[in-house]
């Protein structure tokens, strides 16, 4: 009990609370709200047309957005354990943003000749009964009468909405696509993916959901200083990750030798705590998986700047001339066209990716009844579609004997989470991956321009 109770024998705290309201948008709020994340006043993010306080001179802008970007980012534990300071931070900025930003404004024709405080309290008005309406009220499907039930999507089909109302749910509707997370990017995410389907045909679906708990590169992407109380507080404990905490632990690779596989990894509950403790490295390494490994295993070539990196000027854009990404020895799907997906996070579980993958296949851009009518005129071969659905659907296992005399012992191992040691060589990548041949941007370079020209003549044309 008293390990459960920080403040000891204060745990019954009386806080008295003013009803005078502080302004956020400054420097120094981060610090005043936050003290035991933020310690000192020496944080916060440079509001525009406020005093920046913290930053003199020439120093460098931090906007409210770049700030909150950082935030979540910081190497302190102090910030890394706080379950508030960034939602909070990243909470105060939207709000800022929605009310003061350049790119948001709410458009539409006022009345000229009417006084304001009438046309604030008519506004005031026609905001409330839409407050009253998303709780209370009915639209209309085009054949049934539905609740509105607090789907703010729906509100802009409420049955009874006046002119004014009509225009506020506009205007919040435009509001709400710029910033992410809101029912309207859905609703943008729809149209970019329907898009893509036109352009691309119909796609192959996959859901990616890479384990946390089961990832070297998480713990590798985890930062903590090495000498951080977060990590000193609990040497005696099962789950210290303090060994861990470094910019090159643990190995990515896997080191195989003749007869051994020597795993350079923490035990699974030492892994669970450690990102537990970092949410950032979960979001750095799901976001590896969605970027780089995904793309490179369907043949995709893709960079962290995609798609924006086909914008007009650019020099180095991913797509070809044909707005195609696709590599030319395609991956395991087959010759992967095109992709596109959204990332969802649910609950307290790992991020994961919904994606639409374009393949150069007959179902593309045809019909069932096309491509039986191509089945009849044997342009195609029914064993061709069947032997790739059972490639990219394999269900039957590779030695079925083996696997029915150990289904049991797997199903254990599954339920409970995989956490026994045998499982880590999960967590991280075969060595083979590293000795792939061909030169990468890793390979070593040419260290001269004579080697430079010597290496790039093998490309001239004859
Ligand atoms: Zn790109």
């Amino acid at each position: 009990m008293p390990k459960t109770l920080a403040l000891g024998k204060h745990y019954k705290m009386k806080v008295n609370t003013n009803n005078t309201f502080v302004d956020q948008w400054n420097s120094a709020y981060v610090s005043k709200a936050f003290p035991f994340s933020i310690p000192r006043p020496v944080s916060g993010a440079d509001f525009p047309n406020r005093p920046a306080n913290r930053r003199k001179g020439d120093a460098p802008h931090v906007s409210p957005w770049v700030f909150s970007k950082a935030l979540a980012a910081r190497v302190e534990g102090c910030v890394r354990n706080d379950w508030i300071l960034v939602p909070a931070n990243r909470n105060l900025t939207v709000k800022w943003d929605a009310l003061c930003g350049n790119e948001v404004a709410c458009k539409h024709n006022v009345d000229k000749n009417k006084a304001g405080n009438v046309h604030a309290a008519e506004l005031s008005d026609a905001a409330g009964k839409l407050y009253h309406k998303l709780a209370n009220g009915h639209w209309w499907d085009g054949k049934k009468r539905r609740r509105i039930n607090h789907d703010f999507s729906k509100l802009k089909y409420a049955t009874d909405l006046s002119d004014l109302e009509k225009k506020l749910v506009r205007d919040l509707s435009f509001l709400s696509q710029k910033f992410a997370g809101t029912q309207e990017v859905r609703l943008l995410m729809n149209h970019a993916l329907f898009g893509a389907r036109i352009e691309y045909g119909d796609p192959l679906f996959l859901t990616v959901s890479p384990s946390a708990s089961h990832s070297g590169l998480c713990i590798r992407l985890s930062r903590y200083r090495y000498e951080d109380p977060a990590v000193r507080c609990n040497l005696d404990d099962k789950t210290n990750f303090r060994p861990w905490a470094g910019s090159d632990k643990p190995n990515l690779w896997v080191n195989e030798s003749e007869d051994a596989v020597i795993m350079d990894f923490p035990e699974y509950e030492v892994r669970r705590t450690a990102v537990s403790r970092d949410p950032w490295c979960v979001v750095l390494a799901f976001l590896h998986s969605a970027k780089f490994v995904l793309p490179a295993a369907l043949g995709i070539q893709m960079c962290p700047q995609c798609p924006h990196c086909n914008h007009d000027g650019s020099v180095t854009p991913c797509q070809t001339i044909f707005g195609h990404n696709m590599r030319p020895t395609g991956g395991a799907a087959g010759l992967g066209v095109a992709s596109g997906g959204t990332i969802e996070y649910q609950q307290c579980n790992n991020p994961h990716v919904h994606e639409n993958v374009h393949i150069a296949s007959v179902y593309q851009h045809h019909t069932l009844v096309e491509i039986g009518e191509k089945l009849r005129q044997n342009l195609l071969e029914l064993d061709t579609i069947k032997k790739y659905v059972s490639w990219i659907h394999r269900e039957e296992h590779y030695h079925p004997e083996s696997h029915d005399e150990k289904l049991a012992y797997w199903e254990k191992k599954w339920k409970n989470g995989h956490r026994s040691s045998d499982h880590s060589v999960l967590c991280q990548l075969p060595s083979f991956y590293k000795e792939a041949p061909g030169s990468t941007l890793w390979s070593p370079q040419p260290a001269s321009r004579e080697e430079a020209i010597a290496e790039g003549s093998g490309f001239l044309k004859k």
